[in-house]
């Protein structure tokens, strides 16, 4: 099978370089904490960061910013606002990732045992085709009154995903995928996923598929959500699952998403919010972004620095339930930050030593 996303090579000294796309609202100063935490965890990474203004009609800023991704191959992002309904205006999030060719969306939902939620012990892997279905943007008002839009499903791309769904599932021992759909009423569209994912699934004969159509996986995912393991699906139903998923876990705050294509990959929080209304505010959860931010490092290969934040950020979460208001607590941003930071010091003071 092909590799997904090329890892780029590391500089002179075993430093990488990575774009950084701090967003709009919230973006900002979750960049700040990822800044701080790295510093404090001595991480090789030097960022290379682009801002993105959302009120601009031309696209310039765009291809700063694909300029940069493409240099370094690598991104750490913000959700940006699309400020302008102006036709000329592409959304920013949605050009990059079909300019990159960033056609795989992969979302870890895994319970933290610390967040009380509406459902325990979840731990789903969500494959979410990235770059067409109803985010082709081909709209058009073919007369006045009537709006069309088209959603483009190709063999190409939901081969693509379901490949890298039953890779993913056969390298992590996972032992089951579900196709989601919605085949019965839209019979070529989205027929064509699921013939594709059902051709696929042929390859792994000890990986059990199955199919469900997306308004019952929406019910069985509220009420019995552990019977899903490994899901595939286009893009619409991606968001909207993906949310439902985070909601069921602990909300917008907690998880990470990660885009790749074949040469590229952008790291960001898994429901890509921009929480302008709580931004400036210090209560903003971090950890969304500073798990992007690990799932970065991993990709790099920066495996010692990824694990000593990653366990950080799980004692804080789980062992000394230092939570946000979205997880029903009273801590700060930057208590959770600082308590992180804390456990990075304690790390690389015995390190040194
Ligand atoms: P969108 O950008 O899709 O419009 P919002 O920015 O309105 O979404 O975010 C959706 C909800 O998730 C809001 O209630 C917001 O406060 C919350 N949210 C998003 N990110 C975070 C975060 N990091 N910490 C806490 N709450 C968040
Ligand atoms: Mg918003």
């Amino acid at each position: 099978a092909r590799r997904v996303a090329a890892i780029p090579k590391a500089q002179y000294g075993g430093r990488h370089a990575v774009t950084m796309l701090p967003g709009s609202g919230i973006g900002p100063e979750l960049m700040n904490y990822v800044k701080e935490v790295f510093r404090y965890a001595g991480v090789p990474v030097d960022f290379e960061e682009v801002q993105m203004d959302p009120k601009s009609e031309s696209n310039e800023d765009l291809e700063y910013a694909l300029t940069s991704i493409r240099r370094n191959g690598v991104a750490l992002k913000g959700n940006i606002e699309t400020g302008s309904m102006s036709r000329g205006v592409l959304s920013r999030n949605v050009a990059l990732r079909n300019e990159l060719d960033l056609y795989i969306n992969v979302l870890h939902c895994k319970s933290y045992p610390g967040v009380t939620a509406r459902q325990k012990d979840i731990d789903i892997i969500i494959v979410r085709q990235n770059t067409e279905g109803e985010y082709a943007m081909l709209e058009h008002e073919s007369v006045s009154g009537v709006v069309e839009s088209m959603k483009v499903v190709t063999s190409e791309n939901s081969e693509r995903v379901a490949r890298y769904a039953f890779e993913y599932a056969k390298k992590n021992g996972r032992k089951k995928v579900t196709t989601i759909h919605k085949a019965n009423i839209m019979k070529l569209s989205d027929g064509l996923f699921l013939e594709t994912s059902r051709k696929i699934a042929s390859d792994y004969p000890d990986i059990e598929h199955n199919d469900m159509i997306i308004d019952n996986c929406c019910m069985q995912l509220v009420s019995k959500p552990h019977q899903f393991d490994v899901m595939i699906m286009t893009n619409l139903y991606g968001t909207i699952v993906s949310n439902v998923v985070c909601g069921l876990v602990g909300g917008a705050g907690l998880l990470s998403g990660k885009n790749y294509g074949d040469h590229y990959a952008i790291f960001e929080p898994g429901t890509r919010n921009t929480g302008t209304a709580i931004a400036g505010k210090n209560i903003a959860n971090p950890v969304a972004m500073l798990n992007a931010a690990v799932d970065m490092l991993e990709h790099l290969g920066h495996h010692y620095h990824a694990n000593m934040i990653h366990t950080a950020i799980d004692r804080t979460i789980n062992e000394d339930h230092i939570h946000t208001p979205d997880l029903g607590g009273q801590a700060t941003s930057i208590d959770v930050v600082q308590n992180i930071i804390k456990y990075l010091q304690e790390t690389t003071k015995t390190s040194n030593w």
